[in-house]
């Protein structure tokens, strides 16, 4: 996409709601929604004379999240108020950690074309979301809703590694999946739940010092995101070309337009002035507590692709289609304790899942059925009872409602039909009504025996076993 003297680097901070139950320094609930300012209380709406207390969990998910993407984990840690004022923020000030976050230098890696390769995380922080804004539509002005004011998050600073947009989306997307591992958020980004701020400059090939960056903030699609950094790459290169500087600005992204615009801050001219936070005491972790958390961790994608590609003899790009998403990943392993056939159910949700999930547009997160009824699917297939093509239907229909698909293919009439009679039935009448391609084969075009048996599953309606069906067929094309 970019042109070839010139190379795109790109840093992300990266914003994750924690799904403790849960505010970060009071007990309001975190849940998503609800009516305005219902989930409030006065230290999260920053009435005079409150004091916050730092909710354990918060630390235990953050340190959780450094233990998981490599990171050294800070025993002495401290919150630190970092001043700003913006309407949604009650405070005018918020509680964010600035020399000593929890943790450090990490890295994940990702898969590239070329790839194995590791993005650095410079730290993870954790930190106070702020309030919503709604402008009203009817115009009679702006209203603050503090529900979200104090649900707490990590931010995710990697170090300007990634080198274009289908990395950044690699990048974010293996976060996503393993904070679904460690079940540290619900990583929901149309909520707001995932979300980063794309920094992005360009510099001519072989140099040496980065060019001056611009930042798109609250990117909260991965569409989004690659459409953003593919245009803002060549922005600034045609800009560059035409003699000009690139400013150091925040731009807002319009999906609608295809276009970044100047939000007219310029985001290092601001002092935050961080102090210590004064009202809560400093972070100190023992090496036994952060030993407990990392026991406590579950087996992470590396591991598992490595298991299934040496337990399984999953193909590498099966093992990884499958460890990318904690849900596939778990639909496999409970699926395959039922039918032990850990090849097929690979390939299905590689393809026949993937796909449908695609079409409907939703994420692996969205899916209903479990293992139970993916064992049993391709166990029904094992046994013949089955073809691989009413498999497909009973996928389709297990995403409508689930139900057993023994259930499915019994309401439906999908037995297989493997009665050597009834199948020889369909095959003479096929061969009856395609005098062409029978002439065909014998002319020694193999192809014709496909298409009759393709005729032949349209007639049975995908019921027919094909291995029978093509037994048939070839003997009675060599008469
Ligand atoms: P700030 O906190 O002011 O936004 P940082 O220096 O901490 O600035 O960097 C924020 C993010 O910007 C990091 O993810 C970093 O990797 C990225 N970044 C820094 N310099 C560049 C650059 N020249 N090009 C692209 N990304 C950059
Ligand atoms: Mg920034
Ligand atoms: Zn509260």
């Amino acid at each position: 996409m970019v042109r070839d003297d010139y190379e795109v680097v790109i840093g992300l901070e990266v914003h994750c709601e924690l799904s403790t139950k849960t505010k970060i320094f009071c007990s309001c609930s975190t849940e998503f929604g609800g009516e305005p300012n219902t989930h409030c209380c006065p230290i999260c709406m920053a009435m005079p004379g409150t004091l916050p207390v730092l909710n354990e969990k918060v630390v235990e998910y953050a340190v959780k999240a450094g233990l998981a993407t490599n990171c050294s984990i800070e025993k002495n840690s401290k919150n630190d108020r970092k001043n700003y004022f913006y309407p949604d923020s009650p405070k005018a000030y918020q509680i964010s950690q600035f020399d000593k976050p929890l943790c450090y230098d990490g890295y994940v890696t990702i898969q590239t074309d070329e790839g194995e390769k590791q993005i650095r995380i410079e730290r993870i922080h954790i930190e106070e979301d702020a309030g919503k804004l709604n402008h009203d539509e009817y115009g009679r002005g702006t209203f603050v809703d503090l529900n979200r004011a104090g649900v707490p998050l990590i931010e995710v600073v990697s170090k300007p590694d990634m080198r274009s947009s289908a990395e950044v989306e690699a990048y974010m997307r293996k976060l996503k999946s393993i904070f679904e591992y460690i079940e540290i958020s619900d990583c929901k980004m149309e909520q707001g739940s995932l979300r980063a701020d794309v920094n992005v400059s360009v510099r001519k090939k072989g140099a040496k010092e980065f060019g001056t960056r611009t930042e798109m903030k609250n990117m909260n699609s991965f569409r989004n995101i690659v459409r953003a950094i593919d245009y803002e790459a060549e922005r600034q290169i045609e800009e560059l070309e035409k003699g000009n500087k690139i400013l150091q600005e925040s731009l807002r992204w319009d999906e609608i337009s295809g276009r970044t615009f100047s939000m007219r801050d310029k985001e290092d001219a601001q002092d935050y002035r961080y102090f210590p936070e004064p009202d809560l005491v400093a972070i100190k972790l023992s090496d036994e507590y952060i030993e407990n958390i990392r026991k406590s961790l579950p087996e992470l994608p590396e591991s598992r692709k490595k298991r299934y590609i040496e337990d399984y003899e999953l193909t590498e790009k099966a093992a990884n289609f499958v460890v990318a998403s904690k849900y596939y990943s778990n639909l496999f392993e409970e699926a395959t304790k039922i039918c032990n056939n850990p090849k097929t159910v690979g390939n299905m949700i590689m393809s026949d899942i993937a796909r449908i999930l695609n079409e409907r547009e939703e994420e692996p997160d969205a899916l209903k059925f479990t293992g139970k009824e993916l064992g049993e699917l391709v166990s029904l297939i094992d046994k013949g009872t089955i073809s691989s093509a009413i498999a497909k239907k009973v996928l389709e229909e297990l995403f409508n409602e689930v139900k057993m698909p023994s259930k499915i293919i019994e309401e439906k009439g999908w037995v297989q039909i493997s009665d050597e009679s009834a199948i020889k039935e369909v095959v003479m009448k096929i061969l009856e009504n395609n005098q062409q391609s029978v002439a065909d084969y014998k002319a020694g075009k193999d192809k014709a025996l496909g298409f009759l048996v393709g005729q032949a599953m349209k007639e049975t309606k995908g019921k027919a076993n094909p291995q029978l069906l093509n037994k048939l067929f070839l003997e009675e094309l060599k008469k």
